[in-house]
Formats: C-alpha cells, sequence, structure tokens
C-alpha cells in the first residue's frame, strides 16, 4: 500500500470523517460516500472526491474501509463492497459491530474473492482527529500486514488479535472495561460530594495513583462538571453493551459486572441520554441516590 492507493471510505460520521480526512492527508485519494451529503461535502471541501452511492465509492478502489454505526449497516453495505469491489480487494470493516456479523461478512467475501479484516477502534474522536487510534484487527496475518501502512495513518496501537471476529471480541472486552470504568467513576463522585469532599480534588489524587485511569485523566473535570457533550453516545455504548453480552453467551461466560454495566447503560437511555455523552451514566448513578 503506497500513497497512490485509492481508498473507498462509507460513513463519514463522528469517527469516519477525521480518519478519512487523515488518509487524505497522507497522500490516499478517497473517494468517500456517507448517506448524509453534507458529511460528503465535508470530505469534497478537503480534496476527497464524492460518491454518489456505495457502488460509486467501492468502484476501482484499491482498499474500502467502513466505519458504520452498527451490524445492520454493515449488513446493508458489505454486499455491495463484496460484489463491487475489484477482485483481490482489501475491505476493512472498522464498525463495532458482532463479532458473528464480522465472521459471516469474512466468509462471504472470501467466497467472492474479497479479503476482509475487522478493525474496530478504541480512542474516541480526539484519537480519530489526532490518528492516534488503538486498532484490533481480525482477519489472515497476510491481509493485516498489508492493511498496516494504511492503519497507520489512522492509529498508533495496531495489533492483530487473531482471525476474523476476534478484532470485535477484543472491541467488546475495551467497551465492558470502559463502561464499568465509567460506573465506578460515577459512584466515587457521588460518594465523595455526598460526604461534603470536593470532588474535582479527590479525583485528582485517584487519577494520580493505582485507580488512575485514561477515562479518569480526560474525562474527570467535564464529568465534575457535568458537561455530556459526545463524544462517544450513550445509544451507542448500549448497542456495544449488547455485543459484549451476546460475545459472553455465544462463548459460554458469565459475566456479572458486564450485566449490571448493560443495565445501568440501558437505564441512561430510558431516561433520555441517549444522545449525551456515555460519562453521563453519572446521571444514573446521580438519580438512583436522590
Ligand atoms: P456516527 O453515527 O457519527 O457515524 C456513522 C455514519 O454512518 C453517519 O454519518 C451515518 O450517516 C452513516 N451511515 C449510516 N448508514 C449508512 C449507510 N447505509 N451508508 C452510508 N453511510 C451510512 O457514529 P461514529 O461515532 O462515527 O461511530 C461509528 C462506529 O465507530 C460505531 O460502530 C461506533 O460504535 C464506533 N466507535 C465510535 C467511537 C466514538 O467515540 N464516536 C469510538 C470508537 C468506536
Amino acid at each position: 500500500m503506497n500513497s497512490g492507493t485509492t481508498i473507498g471510505f462509507v460513513g463519514l460520521g463522528i469517527m469516519g470523517s477525521p480518519m478519512a480526512a487523515n488518509l487524505l492527508k497522507a497522500g490516499y485519494a478517497v473517494t468517500g460516500y456517507d448517506v448524509s451529503a453534507e458529511r460528503v461535502a465535508q470530505l469534497a471541501a478537503l480534496g476527497g472526491k464524492r460518491a454518489t452511492g456505495v457502488v460509486d465509492a467501492v468502484a476501482g478502489a484499491d482498499v474500502v474501509i467502513t466505519m458504520l454505526p452498527d451490524s445492520p449497516q454493515v449488513e446493508e453495505v458489505a454486499p455491495l463492497v463484496i460484489e463491487y469491489g475489484r477482485p483481490n480487494l482489501l475491505y476493512i470493516d472498522m464498525s463495532t459491530i458482532k463479532p458473528e456479523t464480522s465472521r459471516r461478512v469474512a466468509r462471504q467475501a472470501a467466497a467472492a474473492g474479497v479479503r476482509a479484516l475487522d478493525a474496530p477502534v478504541s480512542g474516541g474522536e480526539r484519537g480519530a482527529i489526532d490518528g492516534t487510534l488503538s486498532i484490533m484487527v481480525g482477519g489472515a496475518p497476510e491481509d493485516v500486514e498489508e492493511a498496516r501502512p494504511v492503519l497507520e495513518r489512522l492509529g498508533v496501537t495496531i495489533v492483530h488479535v487473531g482471525p476474523a471476529g476476534a478484532g470485535q471480541t477484543v472491541k467488546a472486552a475495551n467497551q465492558l472495561v470502559v463502561g464499568g470504568i465509567y460506573g465506578l467513576v460515577s459512584e466515587a463522585i457521588v460518594l465523595l460530594e455526598a460526604s461534603g469532599v470536593n470532588p474535582a480534588a479527590g479525583l485528582d489524587v485517584l487519577a494520580g495513583g493505582l485507580a488512575g485511569s485514561r477515562i479518569l485523566e480526560l474525562k474527570r473535570h467535564t464529568m465534575v462538571k457535568r458537561e455530556f457533550v459526545p463524544g462517544f453516545r450513550i445509544d451507542l455504548h448500549h448497542k456495544d453493551m449488547g455485543i459484549a453480552l451476546a460475545a459472553a453467551r455465544e462463548a459460554g461466560v458469565s459475566l456479572p459486572l458486564t450485566g449490571q454495566v448493560a443495565q445501568l447503560v440501558a437505564a441512561a437511555r430510558a431516561q433520555g441520554h441517549g444522545s449525551l455523552d456515555h460519562s453521563a451514566l453519572l446521571k444514573v448513578i446521580e438519580r438512583l441516590n436522590a
């Protein structure tokens, strides 16, 4: 893969837009499509080519990347990528979806001579803008190596974690940990405030000790101030908790804390906070106490 490589990019949302922009900056020719014409126009303003639909984005591309919300959208778009992609196309789905869907897409792709990878990401909008995402990749080793130069423009930590679907399983594990930490940081804030302790000062100490985490580092100030601009929406985290629980069921394991976190995220959604940042889990814990 060199900068003469042509990339078709489908799904130019919060994550896809800056990712496609980074590929343009790296010198790749990027043809973008999104159901939102406004998103496509934004990419065109940066030097990308507008596609009129998925088929148009895929036609002639050496690599196709999809960054879609959920499994149903990938199930709708992937068959078009597979049918209209050039022979031996490298298809990288970077959406967070069910491992089972990724495995099915990989099988259908292989039957049509297309090489598919599942490569979900972690690092949020900031990571997408800065090109510092963590990328967990499932698929054949030689395909991962071929995709690496493109992925290196999008992220810093790029790990081949196993065969098709393995990237999604690692992402599910990531999301259950992230959800759990948000839940516990929320409980810490409620405890500190109810005890008359300044939560900002308290969390500063936690952030520097064994309890320290990237979430405390990046989100403690906005959580204490109750600023919940997304970022990563509760609606998407609800989807990811469903993926984690489905993956656990398929693997035949019991994950009790994941179950509880999934219910808290569901409550945040039911209380009307679906479009807020996932740090708004704090609102649910507060409501349990007010
Ligand atoms: P988003 O909703 O902002 O973007 C998705 C885009 O896909 C939208 O612009 C939408 O119009 C477009 N789209 C939907 N259906 C389409 C179709 N059939 N054809 C073409 N375009 C279509 O979501 P996002 O935050 O960018 O997240 C994308 C994926 O990345 C999700 O799976 C999410 O879970 C994952 N993710 C998000 C973050 C984050 O912080 N936002 C972090 C890591 C992973």
